[in-house]
């Protein structure tokens, strides 16, 4: 028999760099997860928008099912046929020409720094290595991704940070001008920051950066790992845009909760990769690959996107309603299925104390920052469900109101 394990053996055993909520979820189906306690909850986060299509979705476990029957893992001594296909249908789907596997969005971020840096070290020389990044993104927690991050609270205490990283403020085009220069080999930004407050990047500020990276011969870098994958109602938020990327790195949804990561590119710059340049032991592995072809299916399917931004629209017209209501949020921004409630008043900097309200009333909620609560629910989360879970998130806000 198995031994039966509890939350608190989370404190006995775990590193303690995170600090679960009490509920030790055990099942999931769609958007509702179950507790050991067998409570239900509807999923609100997707993770941190991982399951985009929802939990133990049919087609997913199918291909899971399936591949796990025929071939796990053969090295990059070999290619294999799931690579292959997801490869055809990223590259067929977007501006993209080539495409790099890994298991992180960290890993596809890491794989992308190199490879701008490589391109040029290798174009122009030594000298070129500066990377333009914001402040307040979040790339990853690997030492280099860390530091192009724009978190310090992150980036700090391991000691001296990988050189040549420049942070200035996401939306100011000035601040840009003043940094770049010859010596930049890359720019690289969320088309939509996540994890401080899923904030959009202004059109034309996507636009000058485009025109200022040419200029330079940078490479312009778009973090898709939380904004890709139909998040916004797009594929990629960058196709929301007029601007196109360099290289786009993607990871979270394109799972749909198995751990997968993807750099794409063009042709051109892929080339600086050249043999044993980088690698990786486990990306572009035949399970994870199954299982983002079946993803890529369901997501590039115009009904699904079509869906993301109809239930987007709902739903962020019911949270404004919540909002105006309580009073709790200043601003309610929305990208697709993607919700920064921006906190206001005696509410300002709790947004854990939502988080904890809503577990309590049965809905699975994230931050962005102390003072943005944030949404991210499957893309496909059923009408009745979604309703559910504004209904409990409305009771959450009303519980943390009545307590004033
Ligand atoms: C989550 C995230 C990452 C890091 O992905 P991991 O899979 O945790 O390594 C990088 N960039 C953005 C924008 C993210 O949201």
């Amino acid at each position: 028999m198995t031994a039966a394990v509890e939350r608190s053996d989370f404190d006995r055993y775990m590193v303690p760099c995170f600090a679960p909520l009490a509920p030790v979820p055990v099942r999931g189906e769609g958007s509702r997860v179950w507790d050991q306690d067998g409570r239900d909850y509807i999923d609100f986060g997707a993770g941190v928008a991982v399951t985009s299509l929802g939990h133990a979705h049919p087609a997913l476990l199918k291909a899971l099912r399936d591949q796990s029957e025929k071939l796990w893992h053969v090295s990059n001594y070999f290619t294999n046929e799931p690579a292959l296909r997801l490869a055809k249908k990223l590259t067929d789907a977007t501006f993209a020409e080539r495409v790099f596997y890994c298991n992180s969005g960290a890993e596809a971020n890491e794989a992308a720094l190199k490879l701008a840096r490589k391109r040029a070290i290798d174009k122009h020389g030594q000298d070129k290595i500066e990377i333009v990044a914001f402040n307040g993104a979040f790339h990853g927690r690997t030492f280099f991704t860390v530091s192009v991050g724009g978190q310090p609270k992150y980036s700090s205490g391991f000691g001296p940070n990988p050189a040549g990283i420049v942070h200035v403020d996401f939306n100011d085009i000035e601040a840009v001008r003043r940094v770049i220069g010859p010596k930049t080999c890359a720019v690289i930004i969320e088309p939509v920051i996540g994890e401080s407050g899923v904030v959009p990047a202004k059109p034309e500020f996507l636009r000058e950066l485009r025109q200022l990276t040419r200029e330079h011969d940078a490479v312009l870098i778009f973090d898709e790992i939380q904004s890709g994958n139909g998040r916004t109602g797009s594929l990629f938020a960058y196709m929301n845009t007029d601007v196109v990327p360099d290289i786009l790195t993607t990871a979270k949804g394109l799972g749909g909760g198995f751990p997968i990561g993807a750099m794409l590119t063009t042709a051109e710059i892929a080339r600086s990769f050249t043999l044993g340049s980088h690698g990786t032991t486990f990306g572009g592995n035949p399970l994870a690959c199954a299982v983002g072809e079946a993803v890529m299916d369901i997501i590039t399917r115009p009904e699904v996107l079509a869906g993301v931004r109809s239930k987007a629209a709902h739903a962020a017209g019911r949270l404004r309603g919540i909002g105006e209501r309580l009073g709790c949020f200043a601003d309610v921004r929305s990208s697709g299925l993607w919700f920064g409630c921006e906190l206001t008043g005696t509410f300002a900097n709790r947004a854990s104390d939502f988080v904890a309200a809503a577990a309590k009333e049965g809905v699975l909620l994230l931050q962005a920052g102390p003072n943005v609560v944030r949404i991210a629910t499957s893309l496909i989360i059923a009408d009745e469900e979604l309703n559910e879970g504004l209904d409990r998130f409305e009771r959450a806000c009303q519980a943390l109101a009545a307590a004033r």
